[in-house]
């Protein structure tokens, strides 16, 4: 991620960006949120589609509890107000996906109130991100206008999925505080098992609103909790990647500029971002919003949860990423940079401290051991498009590589080779090391033999050493490359050292 800033320098001075994000997560669930359809990915047209989804008539919701215990989840991860009671609006209007004619979601009084989530920067430090509120609502379904060039068809099986609505406080302040942003929130829900996270298939996807301003004017915001401190919005909707959201927020930002250095003044309208031409599009201004007439669904009744449910929901949630990165830190010592890689994914977190676990005396080296699992297995599981839990490298394989090394039967380098060929099922760590011969050679009397042959051959690269003692390092390669880079690095220098003084 590159740098981006918060402040647009114009003609006119300089700019702030400003921005609040509304997170719809599709809710992890086998069945909708008001009918027993199955939900599930990659089902033929229509296949998923109850007559409550169709709105044939006479047709009533009921709720899934499953569904609502996901939202008391998620409030609880995000440290938010659960609202013991709350209800369900009728947000009317129509498309040809959403056959009820009105979407029920919820308006005034949402199931979950005020939360925050601790963010981190690519450099390791935090900033919150307070979250407004998360309520509960159906998705629609989906509109297919490549399938006939003279008709647009209809997809339902979407339609009436549960998803939560995340709306956050417009506390981010560049473009990759706002991708930053998604990120944390995705790791939490994937932790709390309420959304699987999955960005590619629509289940987790953004509204982004964007506004610019001068400086000092956010502060006046944060400082009197007043929005009139701050410019007018442009939402854009359904941005479903973390680079997307990026390069719509830099586009929108600089167009919203452009305009008001030219003297003229934003329309608060919702936008659509174009991935190809990297611009986002006005779709509708505010004065054709919809006029959604709001109103309790008179077919369901209020949602009234009971305070020791909610306990016992409470009491099921997992170690949280923020507690899961400290706890890391303290019981292996490790910087925050690791531990937050590592909490990523739970089963990253989860691999790495099997590993640290594994071998004898009481466990590995805890910082060579997270090296090992961010860096060389995750390239190559990256690069093979293949998940921790699969790893064809076992976490038990892994501490045995590391424990050669800790031992000193390998050097780091000799390591590298192994690992490839341990991820090219040659074998574990040792039989590796035993069957190609890659143990270092520490053998003090065999490595003499080498040395002295090399001093008495070259005896004017000797004597240097004396005066220059970064003359050593010649006599280091030559013996690395007598011996195929087996050598032991720190035996060969204690014994180069007392041979040669330096
Ligand atoms: P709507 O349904 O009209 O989009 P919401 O209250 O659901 O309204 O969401 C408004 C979103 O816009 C919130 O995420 C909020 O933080 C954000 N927001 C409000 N004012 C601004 C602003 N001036 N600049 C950027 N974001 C803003
Ligand atoms: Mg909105």
């Amino acid at each position: 991620m590159s740098e981006k800033s918060k402040v647009i320098e114009g003609r006119t001075g300089p700019w702030e960006i400003v921005l609040g994000l509304e997170v719809h997560a599709q809710v992890a669930s086998n069945a909708k949120l008001f009918s027993g359809a199955a939900v599930g990915f990659g089902a033929g047209p229509n296949e998923q589609v109850s007559l409550v989804d169709a709105a044939m008539p006479g047709m009533l919701p009921v709720i899934n509890r499953h569904c609502v215990e996901q939202a008391v989840k998620t409030g609880l991860g995000l440290k938010a107000q659960i609202n013991l009671k709350s209800h369900f609006d009728r947000k009317n209007y129509f498309y040809p996906d959403l056959p009820q004619g009105y979407q029920i979601s919820q308006y005034k009084h949402p199931i979950v109130g005020e939360g925050e989530v601790i963010v981190e920067h690519d450099d390791g430090s935090t900033f919150t991100v307070r979250i407004e509120r998360l309520h509960l609502e159906q998705d629609a379904g989906k509109s297919l206008h490549d399938q006939d060039p003279n008709a647009t068809y209809v997809d339902l099986n979407r339609a009436g999925t549960a998803l939560m609505e995340i709306v956050s406080m417009p506390d981010m302040r560049t473009s990759e505080e706002a991708a930053a942003y998604v990120k944390k929130l995705r790791t939490i829900l994937v932790y709390l098992g309420t959304c699987d996270g999955d960005m590619e298939k629509g289940n987790l996807r953004a509204d982004v609103n964007v506004s610019v301003c001068r400086p000092g004017d956010y502060e006046k915001f944060r400082e009197t909790g007043s929005f009139s401190h701050l410019g007018t919005r442009c939402e854009i909707k359904n941005v479903n990647s973390y680079r997307y959201i990026q390069a719509a927020i830099e586009y929108e930002a600089r167009r919203q500029v452009e305009i008001l250095e030219d003297g003229g003044k934003i329309d608060q309208e919702t936008r659509l971002f174009d991935p190809t031409k990297g611009e986002t599009r006005s779709m509708r201004s505010k004065e054709e919003a919809h006029d959604y007439r709001y109103f309790p669904d008179p077919d369901l009744l209020p949602l009234d949860l009971d305070p020791a449910w909610v306990k016992r929901i409470e009491a099921t949630l997992p170690e949280l990423p923020d507690a899961k990165k400290a706890r890391l830190q303290s019981q292996y010592g490790l910087t925050a940079y690791d531990a937050q890689v590592l909490i990523t994914e739970q089963a990253r977190a989860d691999f790495y401290e099997a590993a640290v676990a594994s071998g004898k005396e009481g466990g590995r080296d805890a910082k060579l051991t997270a090296n090992w699992v961010t860096n060389d297995l995750a390239a190559r599981l990256t690069a093979g498009g293949i998940e921790i839990e699969n790893s064809p490298i076992t976490p038990a394989a892994i501490a045995e590589l590391v424990q050669l090394i800790e031992e000193g039967v390998i050097s780091s380098k000799i390591a590298k080779d192994v690992f490839e060929r341990m991820w090219a099922s040659e074998g574990s760590a040792l039989e590796i090391v035993d069957k190609q011969g890659l143990k270092q050679v520490s053998d003090t009397g065999e490595l003499e033999a080498i040395i002295d042959k090399l001093i008495a051959e070259n005896p004017g690269q000797a004597a240097q050493v004396a005066e220059k003692p970064q003359a050593i390092g010649w006599f280091v390669g030559q013996i690395m490359k007598a011996t195929g880079g087996k050598a032991n690095p720190g035996v060969i220098n204690q014994m180069l050292k007392a041979k040669l003084g330096g």
